[in-house]
């Protein structure tokens, strides 16, 4: 049997970085007292792979799991997870017994979804009060009102309010006014809730930027999603905790050319050619979720140094000015990876586009094959051979 053929571009997330990056997180908000980390993998784990990153969290130590929605609540409990779960985005006619039977725990943003969960109850219910962000979350007109019927519900035993949280709207600016607001606002919604004779177990507000940047907002429980990933949740304004980036996304050229002094590249001929050079075309565009906007930009990492992306990304490939060197078909491209050998990562690609890192890792995918390794047992899991078998990505 021959080795198969390494696809044409792929993303390779190390699930050791993963269990690095939650010890670090732990490790971090444990420093004075019994503070839980649930580790956030919504939206397939940013991009990561929901299933397995979620493993890889638990075995170092996360106590709980976040996901947006009750399906990726129910795909988790499918996946053999087991442990403290919350989900926190329902729409009307989400089914919500499916989530209780599961044992997972839910949201409730109003009275209206409170008493939906009721009906399919004995739920275990997280209320949450919006305390500024303005998105989702009970409003503070209605605080006292939510907390009086969750306290009822409970007494009849229908409902147990485990928890009370909100969420931040500028963690990652530490001096921002609405941090201090947001927080006090919040220690009013939980005096609120005892008056109401509410005791959850867990209260909650930080995530990734917070658990760094602001211990006073720690209480029971902080929910870390893209520090999870290795990534920086404030560039620029976090301490360096030695988080390790988790997702490589590389590829294999597809060919080198020369192009002559004046010729244009790419659609629309949005850059010309100011010498001789040689380019490289690169197999992965905006159908596997290379911004379009990186277009004469972004930068990516081929032999030894970073390369800077010529003319438009097109749907399927770019192109990229390999300054006079013409490396064979199958050299090695790095879109982003960890940096650590001077490849550009997931920030920098944000930076050259304008958005954040959180954009970056979770819209790639389309046609790429995701791998997972692990570099501290050098073994790759299960879904490697099911991506080969199938020819499909695992997304
Ligand atoms: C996505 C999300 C998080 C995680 O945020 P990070 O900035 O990635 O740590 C935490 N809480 C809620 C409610 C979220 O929606």
């Amino acid at each position: 049997m021959t080795d198969p053929v390494p696809p044409r571009a792929e993303i390779v997330v190390d699930l050791a970085a993963v269990r690095h990056n939650v010890r670090i997180l732990k490790d971090l908000v444990t420093v004075d007292g019994p503070v839980q980390l649930m580790a956030v993998v919504k939206a397939d784990g940013y991009g990561h792979g929901m299933v397995e990153v979620a493993a890889a969290a638990r075995d170092a130590g996360a106590d709980w799991l976040g996901v947006a929605t009750i399906e990726e609540a129910l795909a988790l409990r499918a996946a053999g997870d087991h442990g403290p779960l919350l989900c926190w985005l329902s729409a009307p006619g989400d089914d919500f017994a499916a989530a209780v039977a599961a044992g997972v725990e839910v949201t409730a943003y109003s009275v209206t979804e409170l008493e939906e969960i009721a009906a399919v109850g004995p739920a275990r219910v997280q209320l949450k009060v919006d305390t500024g962000l303005s998105r989702g979350g009970s409003p503070r007109s209605e605080w006292q009102h939510l907390f009086a019927v969750a306290s009822d519900l409970e007494r009849q035993g229908r409902i147990t309010v485990t928890g009370i949280w909100s969420h931040f709207a500028a963690s990652d600016e530490p001096a921002h006014p609405a941090n201090d607001a947001q927080e006090a606002a919040f220690r009013e919604a939980l005096a609120l809730a005892e008056t109401a004779g509410l005791d959850p177990d867990v209260t909650h507000l930080a995530n990734s930027a917070a658990a760094i940047l602001r211990p006073s907002s720690h209480f029971d429980l902080v929910r870390c999603g893209i520090a999870t990933y290795g990534l920086d949740p404030a560039p620029g304004v976090s301490p360096r905790l030695g988080l390790r980036p988790a997702m490589t996304v590389r590829a294999r050229l597809v060919m080198s050319k020369v192009v002559r002094a004046g010729e244009g590249v790419s659609y629309g001929h949005t850059w010309h050619a100011a010498e001789d050079t040689t380019v490289g075309v690169v197999p992965a565009g905006y159908g596997e979720g290379v911004p379009r906007a990186a277009g004469n930009t972004a930068h990516v990492w081929v032999g030894d140094s970073q390369r800077p992306i010529r003319g438009r990304v097109c749907m399927d490939q770019l192109v990229v000015d390999l300054h006079g060197e013409l490396p064979p078909a199958g050299t090695e491209v790095v879109l982003f990876g960890a940096g650590d050998l001077g490849e550009p990562t997931a920030q920098d690609w944000a930076d050259a586009v304008d958005t954040i890192s959180y954009e970056i890792v979770t819209r790639v995918g389309g046609r790429l094959v995701r791998r997972h390794v692990d570099t501290e047992t050098d073994t790759e899991t299960d879904t490697d051979a099911d991506t080969e078998d199938s020819g499909r990505t695992t997304r």
